[in-house]
């Protein structure tokens, strides 16, 4: 049996002394010929090591690099050094591999984010990327921990789709035809994709909502938390083109229930990484507030980021519709200066992101939920909202906007009324007879329902105070790039 090691973490926590430990890990440095700094991805902090002088052949003390992976035997002791209650003092070292310190490229000193973004296969080993990647995962055990404890079902939607009618974005096909040119044609010189694997054509999924929406009509309330795909070009620190989203489904639902679990929802997971994760949090407080003092004074963040997550916990999100959201940006002093790159033409434009930074980090500056969208701006699943203004048709959808991020959620309440969702694909050319399984929930037993995505990423990204997204998951991928 190899694995009898205490963990670090552990270690760290523990008052008690005088016991023997085996510990492994990783060499952060070798000081003095004598202290190592070993980190085995429990916690960022590292636990000394010391390899008393005279005890170790040179052989081995040679071999503690930077980066390479040791096994240590010894007994702990308190620690005279400053910054730790107790060390290892060790009685054998064994060397389990090897790294060259002359060729390794993490040293043991400050890399930009651009550069371990290139070395994203070794980064999980820097302090930066050791928080995010242990923040990311409890905030994906909360995501389960909250649904589960509420009683939703997790439904495991498909990544391979054959409907391409939701239009959230651009596809990925997925083929099995050569590609070469020589793939089986129709006599209009199409492809014929009744020859392809499927014997259609197919995408990855850009949402799996529609799925979802089938699976709330029999268990009243589930949730999808998975990859999700958009071909979309856009380069942008809030996009990627694979990232993980998270999308409830709830019947008996309506536009308020679906914005009171948002904010529930949102508000839950942020609390149970704020108390899980305290050190980590606290280490991202601290480099975020590094970063942001070579920043001019009005582009630096208002509040830390421990107490920016706090102010989000205690206050309630800001709700408005889009309706009042439009009268707010045309009456701002930014648009009278002229200072939105896109013109606030009025009722019926879609938002861009520096409006909705605007009203998220300038007027409200807390979270907001926008509400009631005109319909032309939105999906055709969206719910028709009855008594509207004349040429004022909107539509039971919502969005929320958090500082920093931009839209983190996208919601709506459900078109339930078959004769309006019919209506309402025909114009929107939606192809109806391919979507007669989304339609059939309308036809047997149809309820009012709603629902939303949380980009999981976006939430990571909001938590931990990571200004690119790129930098949140393990192995990005986005244009041009899908390296490891
Ligand atoms: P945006 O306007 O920011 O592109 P969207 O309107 O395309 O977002 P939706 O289709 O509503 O977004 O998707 C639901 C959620 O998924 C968004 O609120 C966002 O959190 C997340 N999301 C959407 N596109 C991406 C992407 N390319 N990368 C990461 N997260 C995304
Ligand atoms: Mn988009």
């Amino acid at each position: 049996m190899l694995n009898n090691r205490t963990k670090i973490k552990e270690l760290l926590a523990g008052e008690a002394t005088n016991y023997e430990a085996t510990v492994m890990g990783w060499v952060r440095t070798f000081r003095n010929n004598q202290f190592i700094a070993l980190n085995d991805g429990s916690t960022n902090n590292n636990l000394q090591v010391l390899a008393e002088l005279g005890t170790f052949d040179e052989s081995i003390l040679k071999r503690i690099t930077t980066g390479a992976c040791i096994k240590a035997v010894g007994e702990i002791i308190p620690s005279l050094g400053k910054g730790q209650r107790v060390e290892l003092k060790a009685s054998s070292i064994e060397i389990l591999g090897d790294s060259d310190a002359e060729k390794f490229p993490l040293q043991p000193k400050k890399h930009s984010l651009e550069f371990l973004r290139e070395i994203a296969h070794l980064r999980f080993r820097t302090n930066t990327f050791g928080s995010v990647f242990r923040i990311r995962h409890s905030l994906a055990f909360a995501v389960h921990k909250f649904f589960n404890e509420k009683g939703f079902v997790y439904m495991h939607t498909p990544i391979i789709t054959a409907s391409d009618a939701e239009g959230a974005g651009e596809m990925f096909r997925v083929t099995t035809l050569p590609i070469d040119g020589t793939a089986p044609r129709n006599d209009d010189a199409t492809i014929n994709f009744k020859e392809d694997f499927f014997g259609r054509s197919t995408n990855l999924t850009v949402s799996g909502q529609l799925e979802g929406e089938l699976a709330a009509m029999a268990f009243s309330d589930i949730y999808t938390f998975g990859p999700t795909f958009r071909a979309e070009n856009s380069n942008t620190t809030r996009h990627l083109a694979e990232f993980w989203m998270i999308e409830p489904e709830m019947a008996f639902y309506d536009l308020e229930d679906n914005a009171n679990l948002a904010e529930e929802f949102i508000q839950y997971i942020i609390k149970y990484a704020m108390d899980n994760n305290r050190e980590d949090l606290e280490f991202l407080a601290q480099r975020l507030a590094e970063e942001e003092k070579s920043l001019p004074q009005d582009k630096r963040s208002e509040m830390g980021l421990i107490e920016k997550l706090e102010f989000v916990l205690s206050n309630k999100f800001e709700r408005l519709t889009y309706t009042q959201a439009i009268d707010i940006l045309k009456e701002s002093n930014h648009n009278k200066k002229k200072k939105f790159q896109y013109e606030i033409t009025g009722w019926g434009m879609d938002l861009q992101s520096e409006h909705e930074r605007y009203l998220v980090e300038k007027h409200f500056k807390k979270p907001v939920i926008l509400t009631n969208y005109p319909a032309a701006i939105k999906s055709f699943y969206m719910r028709y909202d009855d008594n509207c203004e004349p040429g004022r048709q909107t539509v039971a959808a919502m969005d929320i906007l958090a500082p920093g991020i931009g839209e983190i959620v996208g919601g709506s309440q459900r078109e339930e009324r078959l004769d309006k969702l019919e209506q309402k694909m025909k114009d929107m050319h939606i192809p109806m007879e391919e979507l007669y399984w989304y339609l059939d929930t309308r036809r047997y037993g149809a309820c009012p329902h709603a629902g939303f995505g949380l980009g999981f990423e976006r939430m990571v990204q909001f938590v931990t105070g990571m200004g690119n997204i790129r930098d949140v998951i393990p192995f990005p991928r986005y244009p041009k790039s899908a390296e490891f």
